[in-house]
C-alpha cells in the first residue's frame, strides 16, 4: 500500500518543506503588496513583517538541520491560492479607495494559513520528542498570531479611510 511505511517523522518533514516553501513565496509576495498599498501604516505593518519573515526561514533552516535533512521547500498549493487571491486584489483594485482593505484580508488569510500549520508542527514535533525544534517553530506561531492581531487592529482605520475616500469621490 502506498504511504505504509511512512511515519509521523515523514510527516513533519514533509510538513516543514510546505511552510518554507510558503514562508519563501512570502518573502517575494509581501514587499510588493507593501508597495501597492496607500496606508502608510498598513505598509509599515507589511513591511515590519517582511523582516520577520526573514528570520522565521532561518529558523526553519535550523529545524531542516536538527532533523538531518537540507533545507528544501514542496510546492504549496495553498500558499500559491493565497498569493494569487492578493495578485487579483492589486489588479482588480488598483485605484480603489477598497484596496487596502482587499489586501488587508488577503493578508490576513496568509497568516492563518500559516497559524494553522505552525500549530500542527508543533504538536508533531512535541510527540517526536523534539522540544528544541518545537521552541523554533512557537517562535514562528507567535509572529503570525501578533501579525494577525496588528492587522486586526489597522483594518478599523482602513475600512473607515476607505468609506472617506468613497464618500469623497
Ligand atoms: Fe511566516
Ligand atoms: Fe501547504
Ligand atoms: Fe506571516
Amino acid at each position: 500500500m502506498p504511504g505504509q511505511n511512512k511515519s509521523l517523522e515523514d510527516l513533519f518533514h514533509e510538513g516543514l518543506k510546505d511552510v518554507y516553501y510558503a514562508e519563501r513565496k512570502i518573502l517575494t509576495a509581501l514587499p510588493k503588496m507593501a508597495k501597492a498599498v496607500n496606508s502608510n501604516d498598513l505598509r509599515a505593518a507589511f513591511e515590519k513583517h517582511v523582516k520577520e519573515t526573514e528570520g522565521q526561514v532561518q529558523r526553519l533552516q535550523k529545524v531542516f538541520k536538527m532533523i538531518g535533512h537540507q533545507p528544501k521547500g514542496k510546492t504549496c498549493p495553498a500558499i500559491l491560492g493565497l498569493v494569487e487571491e492578493g495578485e487579483e486584489v492589486m489588479e482588480d483594485f488598483e485605484d480603489s479607495p477598497a484596496l487596502d482593505a482587499g489586501l488587508l484580508g488577503g493578508a490576513q488569510a496568509v497568516e492563518h494559513y500559516e497559524i494553522a500549520r505552525y500549530g500542527t508542527l508543533i504538536a508533531w514535533a512535541e510527540q517526536l520528542e523534539m522540544p528544541e525544534a518545537a521552541q523554533l517553530l512557537q517562535q514562528n506561531l507567535d509572529e503570525e498570531k501578533m501579525t494577525d492581531k496588528s492587522l486586526t487592529k489597522l483594518a478599523e482605520a482602513v475600512i473607515n479611510e476607505c468609506g472617506m475616500r468613497q464618500a469623497a469621490e
